[in-house]
């Protein structure tokens, strides 16, 4: 065992010990602060409740695995103006509430999908040392296409091809070209599947009225790229 704060995923996380296991993997033993602070009053507390398990998947190191095992705190809150009782450490630059890993990976794990697809995605992380699924893969895509969505409204899109399995099996990847983000991802590769889904981005629009005006429209145009990726003006 060593301690490295090297190893920390992010601040307010304090590393215990490392460890190397018998089938190759870093297991990083860590705990969350010492004090913790209220999020409805502000109110910093030593008095601990309890405390709850996280294990996080996080970068590689020498090209191994790395879990990190977190220790976080549950604390009382002693304002007695405060409606909060008691209150978990959050440690939202490390990982968002629920996660499997930590941020940092999410971002690799939706730049690979992006960019590779599901099973070349998922060989790609294997590879690197950050075993993750292809459906870990697509879930990732969707939660991020599910963020932009809610964001922004979308005026240009990207279609191309998404590969589930190169060369056997793809879908369609829906991207919004302004804002260079994945927007959805569909199972198929067929027209339909394509007009149908823009029909209801179109729905969703403020006014329907104006939607269905756009799909009559010569406004609306979708063509299909030499390089077979067509884009839709909507
Ligand atoms: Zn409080």
């Amino acid at each position: 065992m060593q301690r490295k704060s090297k190893w920390s995923p992010g601040p307010g996380v304090r590393i215990l010990g490392v460890a190397l296991t018998d089938d190759d993997r870093w297991v990083v033993s860590a705990a969350g602060s010492t004090i913790g602070i209220c999020p409805d009053c502000g109110r910093r507390s030593r008095s601990r409740h309890g405390c709850s398990n996280r294990s996080l998947q996080d970068l590689p190191v020498q090209g191994k695995s790395v879990t990190v095992k977190l220790l976080l705190s549950r604390w009382r809150c002693a304002n007695r103006k405060c409606e909060r009782r008691t209150f978990t450490d959050r440690l939202p630059s490390v990982a968002v509430p629920y996660a499997r890993r930590t941020t940092r990976v999410v971002e690799i794990v939706g730049l690979l999908g992006h960019s590779a697809g599901g099973r070349p995605g998922e060989r790609l992380m294997q590879r690197l040392g950050m075993p993750v699924s292809d459906d870990t893969i697509l879930r990732q895509l969707k939660r991020d296409a599910a963020g932009a969505q809610r964001n922004s409204e979308i005026r240009v899109v990207g279609i191309d091809d998404w590969s589930w399995r190169r060369a056997t099996s793809y879908g369609t990847i829906m991207v919004d070209l302004e804002r260079r983000s994945v927007i959805d991802i569909l199972d198929d590769r067929s027209v339909d599947s394509a007009a149908k889904w823009l029909r209801v981005i179109l729905r969703s629009r403020p006014s329907a009225a104006t939607a269905a005006a756009c799909m009559r429209r010569p406004s609306v145009k979708a063509h299909r790229r030499p390089s077979r990726s067509p884009i839709g003006f909507i």
